[in-house]
């Protein structure tokens, strides 16, 4: 019997239609046959939906991405279109509070054929996840922040034991997945405990947490010096943990150690809900133009496949994402594709027929 899966796909702004329009006839190519299907229903929002109607992600598509077994997300967010009080239309960040999305992972692979920045030939090892907390930390003053007289501003971090808890957890529970995969098992815990107390705190909580785990080598290394290391070493890495803000950050810098945004996938994951999306925003600079490359978006997906596999037990799920990914290593791998991003001719059909004939 097959199981269908409902997939909410918001694709938003900019690049973020294109992108997911090339990623669904994917989907159901690897589904063609399966145990599995998928049932896609695309739903409004992001800035251009704000600037029609003044609502930036309706009820409607907040409660079928509720209902839903995944979400599947391209980009919302244009530079133009603002709130009122100068910040900008961003609806993940309230889908990632309101559905509890606590678990940003950011997954960092060098693919082969590609060009990475770094000349040094251990740049090609590079295979690390970040693991951003997404609900607290700095960003949990959004919206709240206080602009004192003209004089001072204040936007207060925090961070909870449970917030702490359950990242760290989700942090060694996803090393030893990646352990059994060959990688080595390993989390650094990033921060800035040198400094301030709420730092010092989320090392405290990462520790409780690692002693859980005597299995898996836990580590601790400051933000700073970790944004150094990303450069010098980056292959030395396996699963960072860390909190929102530094994880925006770092998570940025090494999507461009394995290429640039356009390669980088995203899951934004809770107890109860995922979503799936590409790191990089809606690019005005390229939208409308069949520039945007579309791997992030195909890497996101064979993500929100594996997370759907692990839930629901389905194996073929699993096999799926990981005929995705073979594909996708398969079109680099062969250096017929060179992404317009990579100062290449090839847009976002080019890439995604190049995966589909792999598959
Ligand atoms: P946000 O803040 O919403 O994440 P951003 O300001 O970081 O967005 P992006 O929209 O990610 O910006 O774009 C940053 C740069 O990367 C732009 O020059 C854009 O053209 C390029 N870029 C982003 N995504 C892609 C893609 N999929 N393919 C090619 N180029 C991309």
């Amino acid at each position: 019997m097959t199981r269908t899966f409902d997939i909410a796909v918001l694709p938003g702004d900019g690049i973020g239609g294109e992108v997911i329009d090339a990623t669904l006839p994917l989907l159901d190519r690897v589904a063609h046959g399966a145990p599995f299907a998928f049932r896609f229903a695309s739903h409004p929002g992001g800035a251009l939906h704000y600037k029609a109607t003044g609502e930036a992600l309706p009820e409607s598509t907040f409660e079928a991405a509720r209902r839903a077994d995944a979400i599947l997300f391209g980009a919302m967010g244009w530079p133009q279109i603002r709130y009122p009080d100068g910040t900008e239309i961003a609806p993940q960040l309230d889908l990632r509070v309101r559905l509890d999305l606590y678990a940003g992972v950011r997954p960092a692979r060098a693919l082969p054929g590609t060009s990475l920045p770094l000349a040094d030939p251990r740049a090609r090892d590079i295979d690390l996840v970040v693991v951003r907390e997404s609900t607290e930390g700095l960003f949990a003053s959004r919206g709240r922040g206080e602009v004192i007289g003209d004089a001072e501003a204040r936007d207060t971090m925090v961070i909870t034991r449970r917030g702490t808890e359950r990242i760290a957890e989700f942090a060694f529970r996803l090393a030893k997945r990646r352990r059994q995969r060959g990688r080595p098992g390993r989390v650094t815990c990033v921060d800035k405990a040198n400094v301030f107390r709420s730092m010092a705190f989320f090392r405290k909580v990462f520790d409780e947490v690692a002693a859980r785990h005597p299995g898996i080598e836990a580590r601790h290394h400051y933000i700073d010096a970790t944004a150094l290391d990303l450069v010098r070493r980056p292959w030395e890495f396996d699963v960072i943990v860390t909190e929102n803000m530094f994880g925006d950050i770092l998570s940025d810098e090494t999507a461009a150690l394995v290429g640039g945004m356009g390669m980088a996938p995203s899951g934004d994951v809770g107890d109860a809900h995922g979503l799936f999306q590409p790191c990089h925003g809606s690019a005005p600079d390229i939208a409308g133009q069949g520039k945007a490359n579309p791997t992030a978006t195909i890497l996101s997906a064979a993500m929100m496949m594996d997370w759907l596999a692990e839930r629901s037990g389905m194996e073929a799920l699993g096999g799926a994402a990981a005929r995705i990914e073979r594909a996708v290593d398969a079109v680099y791998a062969s250096g017929r594709i060179a992404p317009f991003e990579f100062g290449g001719r090839d847009g976002t059909r080019a890439i995604a027929d190049a995966v589909a004939s792999n598959l």
